[in-house]
């Protein structure tokens, strides 16, 4: 079913999208194929609730999101089942970060809606901070309710109405969603789902003259056709996209850590993350020891079932992306790199799943493919560097920056070298990701910030309301001289 105006509602066609769980590669489920009527149908609702919604005091918004908050965390466990079968991302680290971190993420966003100039004065211009109207929220299956809580959380907060349209590949957490909000309460409207294809019901969505703003997630290819297709009604777009993250360890850093963090950043969800740290830049004199940390530390990651407990990885989300990885990998070895742990084999023990070996591959070459494209799977390539400036270099030599890493033996030269890094995130030695701080990127990696302050700040707008000088009192009129 498709929920429009707060109602669960049948589709326009009788289309259906098939959901697999790339573990069992079996289907678990399906979804309604949604079209541009259905489309229609959610943004003309979205539109009717919109002045209602905009216009409820911010507090009573505030309050809101809390209140879904608490649902999804309610429901997290069963969430987070849900996810690790049509993700294949293991239980443990989906319920932390798939199914619970999104209910941190609108809380957060709760709170800094303390924060908001909502309204300030300039000389005698009242300016009133506007949502920016309905906005279309099209989301990829990697973080599927992580991202769609970015998108919604902030739109939410701003005053805007949604409609959300998630990847046909992992189309069920969006529900978990619809029934956290229904039970918190929020208005017909102002929440819709339709679910279907990117090339029918997204791009319906992008060209539709109802939705003012688009929020787009996923790959740089798509990113440009969401742009290209918005322009003809010069809608507001953000994009979060792709990345080709570097690490860098600079001498005196604790190898071991540097090692450790960036396998973890880059092997985390299978590799399936735009913010991973993929390229690995170390001092070249220090290779040696550093190959041999690696080999060992990259040795030990296991794959195993996603339904068991354990830190293990799991398969990646399809076929398609797992021949996707293995092109990558077979092509970087046939031009020159050298394979450290792992390869384009299927791994022993899993026939069924859509499995890669983690793999590490030295590049000594920072131009090769496998150095400058996102593979989206387990693999790490590792590149030497001369020294301090080469290491910038080569990390901002991507058309990416989304992400990247330092590891230093003290904060102010991880400062000094951070500052110069054209990424829209950089973690010191290890730091955590912070879901208050700004979160988006530059170049090929899109234009936008989600999270926190600027994750609501992206769907507002400033409005000015000039007074008086008659109604204004002496001290706020102007001097005019
Ligand atoms: P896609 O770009 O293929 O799809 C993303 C979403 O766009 C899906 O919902 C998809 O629908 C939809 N879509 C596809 N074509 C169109 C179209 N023509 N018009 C409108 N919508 C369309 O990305 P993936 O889902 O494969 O996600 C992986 C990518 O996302 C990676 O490149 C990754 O780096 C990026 N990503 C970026 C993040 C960031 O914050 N920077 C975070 C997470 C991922 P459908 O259901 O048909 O696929």
């Amino acid at each position: 079913m498709l929920y429009i105006a707060g109602r669960w509602v049948f589709p326009h066609g009788d289309g259906v999208i098939a959901v697999e769980n790339p573990a069992a590669e079996a289907v678990i489920g399906s979804v309604p194929q949604g079209s541009a009527v259905d489309v229609d149908r959610a943004a003309l609702a979205a539109r009717d609730a919109f002045l209602d919604w905009a216009r409820t005091p911010w507090p009573r918004r505030q309050e809101l999101l809390r209140s879904i908050a608490a649902a999804l965390r309610e429901s997290g466990e069963k969430t987070a089942r849900t996810i690790t079968s049509e993700l294949g991302m293991p239980f443990d680290a989906c319920l932390a970060v798939q199914a619970l971190e999104p209910a941190s993420i609108l809380e957060a966003y709760a709170d800094e809606m303390d924060g908001i100039a909502w309204e300030h004065d300039i000389g005698w211009s009242r300016i009133v901070m506007e949502p920016v109207g309905v906005v279309g929220a099209i989301t990829p299956w990697n973080y599927p309710l992580y991202q769609i809580a970015c998108k919604v959380g902030g739109a939410l907060a701003a005053g805007c109405t949604v409609v959300l349209k998630p990847s046909e590949l992992t189309p069920l957490n969006a529900y978990a969603l619809i029934e956290a909000a229904e039970k918190a309460g929020l208005p017909p409207g102002v929440l819709n789902l339709i679910t279907g294809h990117g090339s029918e019901a997204g791009e319906a969505l992008v060209r539709h003259p109802g939705i003012d703003a688009i929020s787009f997630t996923g790959s740089t290819v798509t990113g440009r056709r969401v742009a290209e297709l918005a322009s003809v009604t010069l809608k507001r777009v953000s994009m979060e996209l792709g990345g080709k993250s570097a690490s860098i360890v600079l001498e005196g850093a604790d190898l071991d850590r540097a090692v450790a963090g960036t396998i973890r950043s880059c092997f985390r969800n299978s590799g399936q993350s735009c913010s991973s740290h993929t390229r690995f830049l170390i001092p070249r004199r220090l290779e040696g020891r550093i190959m041999s940390i690696i080999s060992g530390r990259a040795g030990e990651v296991q794959l195993g079932d996603p339904a068991a407990h354990g830190n293990h990885l799991g398969p990646l989300v399809s076929g398609i992306q797992r021949e996707r990885v293995t092109r990558y990998i077979r092509e970087a070895l046939a031009s020159g790199a050298t394979l450290v742990v792992g390869g384009a084999d299927p791994p022993t023990g899993f026939e069924r799943g859509y499995y890669v070996q983690p793999t590490v591959i030295v590049s000594l070459d920072p131009n090769a493919q496998i150095a400058q494209e996102e593979v989206f799977g387990p693999v790490l390539c590792v590149i030497p560097y001369d020294d301090v400036a080469d290491a910038v270099r080569i990390a901002n030599g991507t058309p990416y920056g989304l992400s990247a890493g330092v590891w230093s033996a003290t904060p102010e030269e991880g400062f000094e070298v951070a500052r110069l890094l054209r990424a829209g995130e950089v973690q010191l030695n290890g730091a955590p990701f912070n879901i208050r701080s700004p979160f988006g990127g530059f170049g090929l990696s899109g234009y936008g910030r989600e999270l926190g302050r600027y994750g609501i700040e992206e769907f507002l707008a400033p409005k000015a309301i000039h007074q008086s000088f008659a109604d204004l009192s002496h001290a706020d009129s102007p001097v005019i001289a």
